[in-house]
């Protein structure tokens, strides 16, 4: 066997671990299941040839502002991160809308008498992103005890005054897609509501698939292997490695190695739990969404639930296991700010609404009807669609159990124990194998941080290096 270490998958955490490994040194191969890398990064040509479309995740806030991502600088090896003048937007019924701009003071103006307690809420945050993030985002204690600290009125709902303020702030926290109000939610909220004006909320320029391609090309640079279509069955393949990096989450870790596992570890994995879904919809339109809202038509991502108690309402129902009639939708035109995805009168929308758990509903029409209500006369403009429902979510890509793109429910205890509770969650109880995907701290995301901290640990416990190598760019392969 020529390498130190097998990488299984190469979502952004399996192939930040991979880079780090192979900058420390080590001989590295990745083994990718899936036709191409890059597991929830990918992008590929959808109803045009010309037209490249995210097939999962399309905007990027924490891959400018995480910590893997600020060191391995995805501008300077060409990866263009295009910034819509408002980051993302909450249309409510009557053309009435928050907006969360980049520039922090307009955001503040904008929201009239809820402007001073927006400011002094993300004014901390804004003015020390960068600590806040990496709190947030690093091991799982001490997100908790960040969270812990979180001012009580965030989720006890009593913060505004105004619909306005309330249903942004409510929006940004149904992206834990659980319960709501919750103190996940509620951290998740500040975490990327305050991102909205300092790092932004980015599109790729070219989709999300060129920030897994920076990865591969530096991975491949640093002597690593890529091998697609290649998807590991049993963990028993692997055993001629010294170590096994596992981008997979909890349920596929039993399936791989079950009877290898100590009873009480697999238990604590059996107990492990799935949230729920998110059913997606690519529309192609003909013009941009006509928002009765014009602001709106500046912001790369939109909101769509109105007002903050039918966001709470809907988001409930779905963890309950209802279908909600009028559902939370996540939104991205990328157009908005990447004039490169589309063609003139073709135009990719890219939306998600969350469902329950392997719920098999089609949700093109659920979603179509909720842009309506803000966008009037958007289902003329509709040349085509395509859906993905919670089942073929998962089909698509194995760690998304039932449907659930974070890989595991985000309520207080698996934001605490995530995938078990334990002082180094990326370590299993097998000699050498190590779990980095989404299902571990920091949880769901395009970071690359549970990547990373498996391969910190990694290095550590099985070759003895303490000192990580550097993740900037090779200033010869700079483009
Ligand atoms: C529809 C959708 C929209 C999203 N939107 C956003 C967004 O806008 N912004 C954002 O930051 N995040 C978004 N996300 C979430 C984000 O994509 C994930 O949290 C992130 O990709 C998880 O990274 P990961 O490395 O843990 O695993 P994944 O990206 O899920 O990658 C795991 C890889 O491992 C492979 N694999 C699994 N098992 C095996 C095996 N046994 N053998 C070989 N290969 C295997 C899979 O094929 C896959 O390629 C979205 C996700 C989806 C699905």
């Amino acid at each position: 066997m020529s390498s130190d270490v097998v990488v299984v998958g190469s979502g952004p955490n399996g192939l930040a671990a991979a880079v780090l490994l192979a900058r420390a040194g080590l001989r590295v191969e990745v083994r990718e299941g899936a036709a191409a890398p890059g597991g929830g990064m990918r992008s590929k040509a959808l109803f045009d040839s010309e037209i490249v479309h995210d097939i999962c995740s399309a905007v990027h806030p924490l891959a400018v502002a995480g910590r893997f991502f600020r060191e391995f600088d995805l501008p300077t090896r060409g990866v263009e991160l295009r910034q819509p003048e408002i980051a993302y937007g909450h249309p409510l019924d009557g053309g009435r809308a928050g907006l969360a701009y980049r520039a922090f003071d307009r955001t503040c103006d904008a929201l009239g008498v809820d402007g001073p307690r927006y400011r002094k809420l993300m004014r901390p945050l804004v003015e020390h992103s960068q600590s806040t993030v990496d709190a947030l985002m690093s091991g799982q204690r001490s997100v908790s005890l960040a969270a812990l600290r979180l001012p009580a009125r965030l989720f006890t709902q009593r913060l505004f005054r105004t619909e306005e303020a309330a249903a942004m702030l409510a929006g940004v926290a149904a992206h834990a897609g659980g319960r709501l109000p919750s103190l996940p939610a509620a951290g998740i909220s500040l975490l990327l509501g305050h991102l909205a004006h300092t790092t932004g909320w980015p599109v790729p320029r070219g989709g999300s698939q060129r920030i897994a391609n920076a990865l591969v090309d530096d991975l491949v640079a640093h002597g690593g292997l890529i091998h697609s279509g290649q998807m590991v069955t049993d963990l028993r393949e692997l055993a001629g490695f010294r170590a096994v990096v596992l981008d997979v989450g909890p349920r596929n870790l039993l399936d791989l190695a079950g009877s290898l596992l100590p009873s009480g570890y697999r238990r604590r994995l059996e107990r492990y739990r799935y949230g729920p879904a998110a059913a997606k919809v690519d529309f192609l339109v003909s013009e941009p969404i006509p928002w009765t809202n014009p602001e709106l038509r500046k912001a790369g991502t939109v909101h769509v639930g109105g007002r903050r108690a039918a966001v709470y309402a809907s988001e409930n129902a779905t963890v309950q296991g209802k279908l909600s009639n009028e559902p939370f939708v996540l939104l991205s035109e990328p157009m908005v700010a990447d004039e490169t995805r589309g063609l003139p009168g073709k135009r990719p929308v890219w939306a998600y609404c969350h469902v329950p758990n392997g719920d098999p509903v089609d949700p093109a029409d659920l979603i179509r009807r909720q842009i309506e209500r803000f966008a009037p006369g958007f289902t003329d403009t509709v040349l085509a669609s395509r859906t993905v429902n919670a089942l073929q979510q998962n089909e698509y890509n194995p760690n998304y159990v039932g449907g659930d793109i974070s890989a595991g429910a985000l309520d207080l205890w698996q934001v605490v124990g995530r995938p078990v509770l334990a002082w180094n969650p990326y370590r299993t109880p097998l000699r050498g194998v190590y779990l980095c995907s989404a299902a571990t701290p920091p949880g769901p995301g395009v970071h690359g941080m549970g990547g990373y901290y498996a391969a910190k640990t990694l290095l550590r416990d099985e070759f003895g290096i303490r000192e990580l190598p550097s993740l900037a760019p090779d200033k010869e392969r700079v483009q």
